[in-house]
């Protein structure tokens, strides 16, 4: 009876997670997604506590307050520009665990006597090799965002020949571990062969292709999971590690998509380099505008298009953001906002700070929904994005960002840039829009940029 109710809760528990899924992918239904997996969450630990085979109930609630001493601090301390090295954290420390437990298996079997090229072992050693090679390629990958790690590619002659040696030979030992379960004395070999995969697979990839990687990563510890759900039978494993595992590939195709990189490139790395900035090139003026100069022209424009970027995440302007769009929309100029998909440093990103400012999702449009209309736009008002506005994407087929779509902001008929000075973005490389007549540069943070064209516009 225990048994059917367990299952029953598991059941429960997939069709949640199918649901959050399904949820999460629109905005105006991704709070009850969120809702739907932690409820699906819950009935899955649930339903393991109360199943048999738990051993131990005090070394587990132990284990969960240490978790959330250390989870709870790192949800509420990490800032939203942080997510990318958070999510590598967290799967760095899930396939860890995925690989713990599959060594526990591993060696509960092995003393039973299991038997030659069973099954179970098959799946148990590709759970293992998952689990120990993404461990230790999201904590390189933690480390190149958190820039405590080189984020330039590191790269030696030979290295695809060493890579797939080593993967190879990670290989091959599983084989002889599954065909030969006493050679228990290999295990170890086995471990250290994954491990250092993981970082030989990360270490020739740049910093700017990490967030990529890490979907990557999370696919990868999704089949893992997948995997061990089979050797240890349990179904809700089976079918929570498939989904992690499928979305989380679906999300790696879509960045290298929007990035305009090859799949391929991801997965075998010598990608993202940083290219340097000519310090030889000869400085070139900008035209640069006060406050106040800024507020008096967005007065008399008809329409408005906002590029928002990563800046406006750092500076946290989107409320500030958000008392401009009233003020200009309460004397009736139409303001619009220009999504990007690689905006920022997360899919989303700008999606989720604009709903969290109370942007209406209507006034959101779509890069490829915008850029007709660019043209007939009076002002674009760009806002610590760089990057994603940066022409050399369509026009310099040399650059680093070649061929990635862009929000054609010089194509409005003038722009206005808000930045604290002239730094390049994620790429490393100048911006041309910069430079152009029709462009003003508003120099500094954008919240208080923002906030005081906000407070010009109210003393009108
Ligand atoms: P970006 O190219 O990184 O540029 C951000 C700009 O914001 C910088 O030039 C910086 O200039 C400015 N800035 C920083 N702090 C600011 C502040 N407090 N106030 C005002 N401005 C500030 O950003 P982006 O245009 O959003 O492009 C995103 C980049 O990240 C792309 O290259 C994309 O490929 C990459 N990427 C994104 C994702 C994703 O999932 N979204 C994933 C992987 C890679 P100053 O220092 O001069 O102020």
């Amino acid at each position: 009876m225990r048994e059917q109710l367990v299952q029953l809760g598991y059941l429960g528990a997939a069709g949640l997670f199918i649901l959050s899924l399904m949820w999460m992918s629109r905005v105006e239904t991704a709070r009850r997604g969120v809702r739907a997996a932690e409820l699906g969450m819950l009935l899955a630990v649930v339903g393991t506590l109360i199943r048999h085979e738990i051993v131990n109930y005090e070394l587990i609630a132990l284990a969960f307050l240490l978790g959330s001493a250390i989870g709870v601090p790192l949800a509420y301390l990490m800032p939203m520009t942080a997510i990318p090295q958070r999510t590598a954290v967290s799967h760095a420390f899930g396939a860890l665990a995925t690989g713990l437990i599959g060594t526990a298996e591993y060696y509960r079997l092995t003393s039973q006597g299991a038997s030659s090229g069973s099954l179970i072992l098959v799946a148990l050693m590709f759970e293992m090799a998952l689990g120990f090679l993404t461990f230790t390629a999201s904590l390189m990958a933690f480390g190149k965002l958190q820039e405590i790690l080189p984020t330039r590619p590191i790269t030696f002659s030979g290295q695809r020949i060493v890579n797939l040696g080593v993967f190879l030979a990670t290989v091959a030992m599983g084989a002889v571990l599954v065909l030969a379960p006493g050679g228990v004395f290999l295990f170890p070999v086995f471990v250290a062969l994954a491990l250092a995969f993981g970082l030989l697979l990360i270490i020739p990839i740049g910093g700017a292709d990490m967030p990529t990687v890490i979907a990557l990563l999370n696919a990868y510890a999704g089949l893992a999971a997948s995997a061990m759900g089979f050797a240890l039978n349990n179904k809700l494993l089976v079918i929570t590690g498939a989904l992690d595992g499928s979305s989380g590939f679906i999300l790696a195709v879509i960045m290298c998509r929007a990035m305009n990189r090859s799949f391929a490139n991801v997965l075998f790395g010598g990608f993202g380099k940083v290219q340097q900035s000519d310090s030889s090139k000869e400085k070139r003026s900008v035209r640069s505008s006060a406050p106040d100069e800024a507020a008096l022209t967005l007065d008399g424009v008809q329409s408005l298009v906002v590029v928002p970027g990563y800046g406006m995440a750092v500076a946290q302007a989107q409320h500030k953001i958000h008392d401009l769009f009233q003020q200009l929309t309460g004397r009736g100029i139409q303001v619009r906002f220009a999504i990007h998909p690689v905006a920022g440093r997360m899919p989303g990103h700008m999606n989720v700070l604009l709903a969290e400012a109370n942007i209406p999702y209507d006034n959101l449009v779509e890069m490829e929904d915008i850029n007709p209309d660019m043209p007939t736009v009076d002002v674009a008002l760009v806002v610590g994005a760089n990057d994603v506005v940066n022409p050399a994407a369509r026009d310099d087929p040399s650059s680093v960002i070649a061929g990635m779509p862009i929000i054609e902001a010089d194509r409005a008929r003038s722009v206005m840039v808000v930045k604290r000075g002239m730094s390049p973005g994620f790429a490393g490389i100048d911006n041309e829009l910069y430079y152009l007549d029709k462009t003003q540069m508003l120099f500094g943070d954008a919240k208080e940029f923002v906030g005081q064209m906000v407070k010009e516009l109210n003393a009108d």
